[in-house]
């Protein structure tokens, strides 16, 4: 991540950090706080290089020169991460009190020391006390990162010594954008952007083969309903369900199907911005000639019923054989 992408995509905690660095004037220890996926790790990273680039251009970093390549490999000497070890549930005191003897020596390389603790929540007692003793005495040159998803699961000592950044979710637009450039499919990139609101679970979405089928089967579905729902239901026995094979997958299904009428819905009300099967639009004008808006509205919500089955643990084949039969009585 650069700085130009940070304030694409949480402008506030870009604008906060920005102005800090530029004026040489930042908290000894900042939170960064907030749901998964939205670049605290990667915000962490990017301060951390702009601080050690040997190769800047007007303060922001090269993401290139040796000193930001160790930084995003984890091996520069001067910043150091802290997580949970592998396999344990807790970041244990002695991690804390092996950071507070490394940054009690002198740096490395330079005038600086980082340290970063991922999952922050996750420290014990005695580590956040160690932690704190550090945060109210910190040493010149030193900047504590702490990042959770968590944050009330932290001290509020802790929370009171820190400077707060908290990071907002990803719109589906900037999760697209991403997630194009990664060069992924846009036809899959809109529907995995409307489902996840997440950049890496889309992007995870987007690479599986099964997706991509996911999307084809909803749409030969919706396809059959509209010309006559005799044939929806064989469909759904024959070819639907195998490819949705357990309940987790049904309710990707369920989501897709969902999407398609909110679409018809968005065309109903003149919204074609809203779109998320973009490519369809032809077979989505037609069939929004067929159905008024409160049958679309009606569908929709026997689709959320048959969600709530499903997540009740109602067995997937039978949630979709009585959706589908709802479903052709609002096409008749
Ligand atoms: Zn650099």
């Amino acid at each position: 991540m650069n700085w130009q992408e940070l304030s694409e995509q949480q402008q506030t905690v870009a604008r906060v950090l920005s102005h800090a660095m530029q004026r040489e004037e930042l908290a000894h220890a900042y939170l960064m706080e907030g749901p998964k996926g939205t670049g605290k790790r990667q915000t962490a990273l990017l301060v951390a290089q702009t601080l050690f680039c040997t190769a800047p251009t007007e303060k922001k970093p090269c993401l290139e020169c040796r000193n930001c390549r160790r930084i995003a490999s984890g091996n520069h000497p001067d910043v150091i991460w802290v997580a949970p070890e592998e396999g344990a549930a807790s970041i244990k005191k002695e991690q804390i009190s092996y950071l507070m003897k490394e940054f009690s020596y002198r740096s490395v390389e330079s005038s600086h020391k980082v340290f970063i603790v991922e999952q922050a929540e996750k420290m014990t007692a005695q580590a956040e006390n160690s932690l704190l003793k550090f945060i109210e005495e910190p040493h010149p040159g030193t900047l504590a990162l702490l990042v959770t998803e968590h944050l009330h699961q932290l001290l509020d000592t802790i929370i009171s010594r820190c400077q707060v950044l908290s990071f907002i979710p990803l719109s589906d637009q900037v999760v697209e954008k991403r997630l194009i450039q990664d060069g992924l499919p846009k036809q899959l990139v809109k529907l995995a952007a409307a489902l996840t609101h997440d950049y890496q679970e889309g992007s995870l979405l987007c690479q599986e083969a099964w997706f991509a089928d996911a999307r084809s089967q909803v749409l030969q579905l919706v396809q059959r309903l509209f010309k006559s729902s005799d044939s929806a239901l064989p469909y759904v026995y024959e070819k639907f369900t195998p490819n949705f094979d357990n309940n987790q997958k049904m309710a990707v299904g369920l989501d897709l199907l969902l999407l398609w009428f909110r679409d018809l819905l968005s065309l109903h009300l003149n919204r074609q911005e809203e779109i998320v099967y973009e490519d369809q639009i032809d077979g989505l004008k037609e069939q929004m000639l067929s159905l008024t808006s409160n049958q679309v509205i009606r569908a929709m919500s026997s689709i959320l019923d048959a969600r709530r089955q499903l997540d009740a643990h109602v067995n997937g084949v039978s949630v979709m054989e009585r959706l589908v039969i709802k479903l052709g009585g609002y096409f008749k």
